[in-house]
């Protein structure tokens, strides 16, 4: 069956009201005041098919702090400058490790596993910060470009990420010692703290991931924003490593490229179908979303769509 013949908002509704008993399960990120006082029990889920039409359910369309998601959306645009030399520098294995983990970092001379994990996404911010004269503004012009609105830092969230930061500031500290960065620390981190602090609904998210589904077009202006081929690996990668130490669980349980953060986001692609995105902020002892993994499972079991 076609996503056009299926009935997508109806599958949206039937998970908001089967997970809605389990409202409230794992617990929300302290490490920051505004993570901190976020609801466990908010819950939202968005989707949009590569055809344009749109689907939501639940706080779809209510903001949150995106943090690891950004991930994607910084390797998307490094991609897009430094096309294939950026992998002289990085891996693309996953890393069996929780996200902000150094063990890996020591015995690899600062190369990082993949651009995933944190130590991989301060790299790519790193690469950015050589090429754009206006990194952070590079950034969130490229992600309101694949949105076709503006979307904002959090400058709350960013301070607070810049003052609790010490193990992402002993990671870019380390792959300096190794000879990794090309610039400075200081300049790396306040762009990676940065696109942590990006606010986005599911409903944006959904839209703005719409390039993965379309073989690297921008859904919303039709322009080529990565290649087909890119576009294909970044799939990849987020099936892969995008869930951190859970990427074989979740390749497991649904079988599609994801990318989640610990505000509770969690994007994912249906590649040439579809671009989704839930939201719920309790995570799991691996840092994802409880409920948002549950949704995911729940979607997949319900459309079928899975790569598998
Ligand atoms: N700001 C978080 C950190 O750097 C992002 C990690 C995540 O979302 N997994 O630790």
């Amino acid at each position: 069956m076609g996503v056009s013949d299926m009935n997508l908002q109806g599958v949206l509704d039937d998970i908001v009201a089967e997970l809605s008993p389990r409202l409230g399960e794992g617990r929300v990120a302290t490490y920051i005041p505004a993570l901190a006082r976020v609801e466990a029990t908010h819950f939202g889920i968005a989707l949009r098919t590569r055809e344009g039409a749109e689907f939501r359910a639940g706080e779809a369309g209510r903001a949150f702090s995106i943090q690891s998601v950004s991930k994607v959306f910084s390797l998307a645009l490094a991609m897009r400058i430094h096309g294939q030399d950026l992998w002289a520098g990085i891996g693309r294995e996953p890393s069996g490790n929780p996200f902000n983990s150094l063990v890996q970092l020591e015995t690899e001379q600062g190369v990082p596993r993949n651009p995933f994990i944190n130590a991989g996404a301060i790299f790519v911010a790193d690469r950015l910060v050589s090429s754009c004269a206006h990194p952070r503004e590079a950034l969130r012009e490229f992600v309101s470009t694949l949105c076709g609105e503006e979307i904002h830092f959090d400058e709350e969230v960013a301070a607070s990420e810049a003052a609790t930061g010490f193990r992402n500031i002993a990671l870019a500290n380390f792959m300096k010692s190794f000879g990794r960065l090309e610039n400075p620390v200081e300049p790396v981190l306040d762009l990676y703290f940065h696109q942590c602090s990006l606010a986005m609904s599911c409903a944006q998210l959904a839209h703005g991931m719409g390039f993965l589904c379309a073989d690297g077009v921008n859904p919303h202006d039709g322009r080529q924003v990565v290649s087909h081929r890119q576009a294909r690996r970044i799939n990849a990668l987020m099936l892969t490593c995008g869930t951190y130490d859970a990427a074989g669980e979740f390749a497991f349980r649904i079988g599609l490229p994801c990318k989640s953060g610990v505000g509770g986001g969690i994007v994912a692609t249906v590649p040439d179908r579809l671009s989704l995105c839930v939201w719920s902020p309790g995570l799991d002892e691996t840092g994802n979303s409880a409920l948002g993994m549950a949704a995911l499972e729940s979607f997949v079991s319900r459309t079928g769509l899975s790569v598998f």
